[in-house]
């Protein structure tokens, strides 16, 4: 038998173009696309979660993910891209064809595909490539982060609700500095100087026994995490406040956490070298990170409606 390799790139068996499954070597892009040369790309990052008992792969929150990729490809005013039911049908056969029997990530991509200049709209063309994903180390260990001194893109100006790659230079940027300062990660200011987010999620701080994130409004990701947080605090009975973060808030807070698809809910140890409580996971960031697991791998029938069940039985 052949050894599994360590590299998650050399266990995809296929990826998906425009709803044809091919070896990743054989999926092309353009060099003269708009979606390379004008950034005109858009996408998604989803989870998928093996329940061992129940023999069965949940993808997380499916349609929402596609709903809020329609989205940004509405807003980047893409046209004649293919509907919700018809990605969510490439993506389960994307998965199917795989096979994967664990954990794993799921990249999905709308981009604008052949030739043209800065505003064409169209042709859109698709892109699945999923592969093994375990839970990041840092989930049970957390990491330290400062406060960037790139600012937050603004609505107005680079929407961030639009999951489109360009709006991640801002990321880039953030996150390379924080980690060339010696941090895993920087939390971004808006330009009216409140909390944000991180490169690439959501932060929640809890004073006083609330829990606390930044507004919809506040230039951030529309977040599935952080909706799935919000609604899990509610049915927990947990006091949650959705307003204008400070940052000296971060500095006395009880606890924190960043949140996304890739990080789940990670616990954030310091900002600026400040501990948050004790500098150790919080007693909220557990209990959300436990209700979490179990809703994401299908053995919470509340939520059952979150979970897409990938395999016929
Ligand atoms: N904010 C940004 C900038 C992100 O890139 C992500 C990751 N997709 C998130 C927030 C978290 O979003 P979600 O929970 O939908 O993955």
């Amino acid at each position: 038998m052949k050894s599994m390799s360590s590299n998650p790139k050399e266990r995809i068996k296929l990826v998906t173009i425009n709803g044809d499954l091919m070896p990743l070597k054989e999926a092309k892009v353009s060099i003269t696309a708009p979606g390379l040369s004008y950034a005109a790309l858009v996408f998604e990052g989803i989870r998928a979660y093996w329940n061992q008992d129940h023999k069965q792969l949940y993808v997380f929150r499916l349609e929402d993910h596609l709903n809020r990729f329609i989205n940004s490809m509405k807003l980047l005013k893409f046209i004649d891209y293919p509907n919700v039911l018809s990605i969510k049908s490439d993506i389960l056969t994307n998965i199917q064809a795989n096979d994967y029997k664990e954990d794993i990530y799921i990249r999905l991509q709308g981009y604008i595909d052949d030739w043209g200049e800065m505003a064409v709209r169209t042709p859109v063309s698709t892109s699945i490539v999923s592969y093994p994903r375990p839970r990041a180390v840092a989930f049970s260990e957390g990491k330290n982060f400062t406060i960037s001194s790139w600012q937050r893109l603004d609505d107005n100006a680079s929407p961030p609700r639009i999951k489109a790659s360009a709006n991640y230079l801002n990321s880039r940027l953030a996150s390379i500095q924080a980690k060339e300062s010696g941090y895993d990660g920087g939390i971004m200011l808006g330009p009216n100087g409140k909390v944000s987010e991180g490169p690439g999620g959501c932060i929640f701080l809890v004073r006083n026994g609330n829990i606390i994130t930044p507004s919809i409004t506040s230039g951030i990701l529309e977040s599935i995490t952080r909706d799935s947080i919000l609604k899990i605090t509610k049915k927990l009975k947990l006091k949650v406040q959705t307003r204008e973060v400070d940052r000296t808030e971060l500095y006395i807070a009880d606890e924190i956490f960043y949140c996304g698809t890739g990080q789940e809910i990670m616990p954030i140890l310091s900002v600026d070298k400040m501990l948050a409580g004790d500098g150790k996971p919080g007693k909220f960031t557990k209990i959300l990170q436990n209700e979490f697991t179990e809703i994401v791998r299908g053995n919470n029938s509340n939520f059952e409606n979150w979970t897409t069940a990938t395999y016929q039985k």
